[in-house]
């Protein structure tokens, strides 16, 4: 079979920024050589969706035109259509240049690739959310992921080493060539697409057999990346995705693919987004059901399916199969929508998500018009499980589910005396206390109670910093919200509080509390840092005694510049992003402002 069975790639021509094999070696060699730019989750997403081709015509994160008129308009400043910004945030601190060329590392230190900066810019978190969430509510989980990165941008081109194979379902994770090949070969001309990044229970089966119908071929394409923390893991989901294929789908005119995106929630946006990069897969057309990419209440149920009025066929370039959601009809006996079945709501079983979550947690079961068995045991082991209780086979009763967002987490403030550490350490212990057990490790307190005789060498001050990062571990490893509150002034001790708590599995988000030296002095009743600056006080951290800033924390404060409460929705933002707590907790704080 020919090439040409296949659909155009968005934009045209299929662009990849993988280095060759037999380049790799040389590549990474000059790469190591660079100073790197660290990616967070999205990004390192987003970064292998370009590398690889997914994201054509992307050669690199977005330069400062195409930002913009992505925003404004939906489309790249050539007039492609493209819906979200892919960006690079790098910390204010960091210097870049434009005509640099930066090495990429994740969050292990691993090196990616390069990207050649051909744009500085920055980003107004609050504008960008309102373009494309449509909202600047910091309990979107969009928008509180934007809230919780630097404003800095760069853009410009990059180059990524060959993929390592120790990515999740690698067997599944066909590059967009790997996956046209195939579809070449089946010699499949209509081939519909499903996205989604929830298991797959009776209802989204039947849109996608509603699919297979009218095309030679079906690519299940759940997304893989990043996730809020209540979306089912994708390594559970993908299993129950096996499970369903092997049994329920024709094996000839079937494809189980991971797609590597990090979710966004930007409901029509992102519908737009998902379906323009599946014509790089080889796909023609994408299911769009009702709130398609959506999340809480923040999208018309419609708007994801309507948004594509906005464009040309030609421009999209895959057809969105706009379907209404379905149900098991008692009455009917079948799998219906309300397009094709005249009874009531009565009839209709139709459970909620919650309800799911609740009946598998309990060890219960789903009735076979709603999920299939299969799925239905594999959502199940992953709840008891995730819920802490005892298999309901295994005791005498079940253990009863604690309430969602339970994992211990050691939040670390680092800063100069008398930049907030105590002060958001305590508003954030208020702000939880009644939905978590949460413990502040105070640095004064520490060195009273555990730490006495320490003095202030750098010695000292890393044994000090390591004890309580130790009992955080401890606390967090039992499901306590640690919070530690120390002036930490050494990268070292603190990168390895962090290393050791990856090692432990547990969370640690690194809070930069900052306010520069004359802000301090200047509210400073004691006038230590009057004394400090007069040559007074010996050890004085960020006067006589070094203190060094870390290079990438997860949110940075600035007691100077803002109120406790929009230092703690900064917080609370990126807390709820990662799943750590529950974005209610955000009730009633005003946005964060823009950091400067
Ligand atoms: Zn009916």
């Amino acid at each position: 079979m020919s090439d040409r069975t296949l659909v155009t790639p968005h934009g045209g021509t299929l662009v990849d920024r993988l280095v060759p094999e037999s380049e790799a070696a040389a590549f990474a060699a000059r790469a190591a050589s660079l100073p790197t730019l660290p990616l967070d989750a999205r990004e390192q997403a987003d970064l292998e969706l370009i590398a690889t081709g997914a994201a054509s015509p992307l050669t690199g994160f977005l330069g400062k035109a195409d930002y913009q008129s992505v925003l404004d308009r939906m489309r790249l400043s050539d007039g492609t259509v493209w819906s979200l910004p892919f960006t690079l945030a790098v910390d204010e601190a960091t210097k870049v240049a434009v005509g640099e060329e930066r090495g990429l590392v994740d969050a292990n230190g691993r090196l990616w690739g390069t990207i050649t900066i051909t744009d500085v810019f920055t980003r107004d978190p609050l504008v960008e959310s309102r373009a494309i969430y449509g909202t600047d509510e910091a309990a979107h989980p969009g928008v509180a992921y934007l809230l919780g990165r630097p404003k800095q941008l760069v853009g410009g081109s990059v180059r990524v080493l060959p993929l390592g194979d120790d990515r999740p379902f690698l067997d599944y994770r066909f590059t967009p060539r790997e996956l046209r090949a195939k579809i070449s070969a089946l010699g499949w001309r209509r081939v519909a697409g499903f996205q989604t990044r929830n298991p797959i229970h009776r209802a989204h089966e039947h849109l996608t057999k509603l699919a297979l119908e009218v095309s030679d071929g079906l690519v299940i394409h759940p997304l893989v990346g990043e996730t809020k923390q209540d979306d089912v893991p994708a390594s559970v989901r993908f299993k129950a995705y096996q499970a369903l294929v092997e049994k329920y789908y024709p094996r000839d005119r079937t494809i189980l693919a991971a797609f590597p995106a990090a979710m966004r929630y930007a409901g029509p946006r992102e519908a737009i987004f998902h379906a323009v990069v599946r014509k790089n897969y080889g796909i023609t057309s994408l299911i769009v059901g009702r709130d398609h990419a959506g999340v809480g209440k923040y999208y018309e149920p419609l708007a994801a399916q309507r948004i594509f009025d906005q464009f040309t066929a030609e421009e999209i370039g895959v057809s969105p199969l706009k379907l209404d959601p379905t149900f098991y009809c008692r009455a009917c006996g079948t799998l219906a929508s309300s397009k094709s079945c005249p009874h009531d709501a009565s009839t209709r079983l139709d459970l909620s998500g919650t309800k799911v979550r609740e009946t598998l947690r309990a060890g219960g079961r789903l009735p076979e018009e709603f999920t299939r068995p299969e799925v239905a045991e594999i959502l199940r082991a992953h709840y008891v499980a995730a819920s802490g209780a005892i298999e309901p086979s295994k005791a005498a009763a079940p253990a009863p589910a604690p309430a969602g967002g339970s994992r211990g987490f050691v939040l670390w403030f680092t800063g100069l005396s008398g930049a907030g550490k105590s002060t958001l350490a305590e508003a954030l212990k208020a702000r939880l206390n009644d939905s978590r057990r949460v413990e502040v490790l105070d640095g004064d307190e520490v060195r009273t109670n555990l730490s006495k005789g320490l003095g202030f060498s750098k010695e000292d001050r890393d044994i000090n910093i390591r004890r309580i990062g130790f009992v955080a571990r401890l606390l967090a490893r039992n499901g306590v919200v640690a919070i530690g509150a120390a002036i930490s002034p050494y990268a070292d001790v603190r990168n390895e509080l962090r290393a050791l708590a990856a090692k432990d599995g547990v969370d640690f988000i690194e809070v930069h509390a900052h306010a520069t030296i004359d802000a301090l002095a200047e509210r400073d009743v004691k006038g230590l840092y009057r004394k400090a600056l007069a040559g007074e006080l010996a050890n004085f951290t960020g006067v006589s005694d070094p203190y060094e800033p870390p290079s990438n924390p997860e949110v940075v404060v600035r007691s100077d510049q803002e109120s406790v409460d929009e230092s703690l929705s900064r917080i609370l933002g990126v807390l709820a992003t990662r799943g750590l707590v529950d974005s209610a907790v955000l009730a009633g704080l005003p946005a964060a402002p823009v950091a400067s």
